[in-house]
């Protein structure tokens, strides 16, 4: 799957929201992609708009997501209903968005299996249970007769999983579904989803705001800041040698045992608003090593040598 200068905006009354302002990436059989920044960054519109769920006001005007050679940008709703939940799924931050909270577990996957498959009752069933065992989930025939709200918060996001997973799909967008969880509940989902890419050969973008999450599992990283992708490479690459002023920044503000006793760091200043962008690097306002050369816009480039592409004028580079 490949996304190429993608442009979704949304047209609002106080003017033209740039969410995702050209964006490039692309995600290999099996890969695991982590798509990581701040709220506000256009990582999640990035999803949406891979998922063709981008509602009024918001529209893609321009780029193209090529989906097994089919552009999904020109492909009309129905043929993205054909293909969501098939070949491409999403997973939620809340499963909530995924199960109905009044029907039971079994009777909403039968559903999931049967919107695509000519299958029998039955056959709708074993796949739903194969889809809780894969998961982890124990006691698989008792939990699909059992409602929502009788699951944990982490056994509910397992369960959506699960659905994303009935149809096999070749690419699952999760937009940041372990948020809500607790440390080792998280620990447990990454690890099985890393190991189902790989086992079944399902490419994966994992959309989060939490550079730790994405450390052990993506095998690359796109780091977005205001509508762009301004640093993107091997996972070991872009958090061990990181370029870009707001990837170290983001690096330099997750606590850690090596830098016990030193106040912690952090990016100063806010988010710009998507509405009214700062002249050429957006990122100007916040950068410590901002000068007259950042009002103009820097290009996307791969600096010799470092293997990984970073957006800035003034990346940091290795000595020696
Ligand atoms: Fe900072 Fe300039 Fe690089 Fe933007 S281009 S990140 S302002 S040094």
């Amino acid at each position: 799957m490949a996304v190429e200068d993608l442009k979704t905006h949304f047209f609002t009354k106080l003017g033209v929201v740039k969410a995702v302002n050209g964006v490039s990436f692309s995600v290999d059989k099996g890969e695991v992609v982590g798509l990581v920044g701040e709220s506000g960054s256009g990582k999640s519109v990035t999803g949406f708009s891979i998922m063709g769920l981008v509602d009024p006001p918001g529209r893609v005007v321009s780029g193209r997501i090529l989906f097994k050679g089919e552009d999904l940008v020109q492909a009309g709703e129905r043929r993205m209903r054909s293909l969501r939940g098939r070949r491409i799924a999403m997973i939620f931050q809340d499963p909530m968005m995924t199960l109905n909270p009044v029907l039971r577990i079994d009777t909403q996957m039968m559903e999931a299996v049967k919107a695509h498959a000519d299958v029998s009752t039955q056959s709708a069933r074993e796949r739903a249970r194969e889809a809780l065992v894969r998961v982890g989930i124990p006691s698989p025939d008792e939990r699909l007769k059992a409602y929502p709200h009788q699951f944990s918060g982490g056994m509910r996001q397992r369960v959506a999983i699960a659905t994303a997973l009935l149809h096999k799909p070749d690419l699952i967008v999760a937009d940041e579904p372990t948020t809500a969880l607790d440390v080792t509940i998280q620990g447990q989902i990454l690890y099985e989803v890393q190991k189902l890419c790989r086992e079944t050969g399902m490419s994966l973008i994992w959309i989060t705001h939490d550079l730790s999450v994405v450390a052990g599992l993506a095998d690359r990283i796109c780091v977005m800041y205001a509508g762009v992708i301004v640093e993107t490479g091997a996972t070991s690459d872009v958090l061990d040698r990181s370029m870009h002023p707001y990837t170290k920044g983001l690096i330099e503000s997750v606590p850690s045992r090596n830098r016990r006793g030193q106040p912690l760091a952090q990016i100063p200043g806010m988010t710009p608003s998507l509405l009214n962008l700062p002249p050429g690097c957006s990122f100007h306002p916040r950068c410590p090593r901002a000068d007259e050369v950042c009002l103009a816009e820097p290009a996307i480039a791969e600096p010799a040598g470092t293997g990984h592409s970073v957006r800035c004028f003034y990346p940091h580079l290795e000595q020696g």
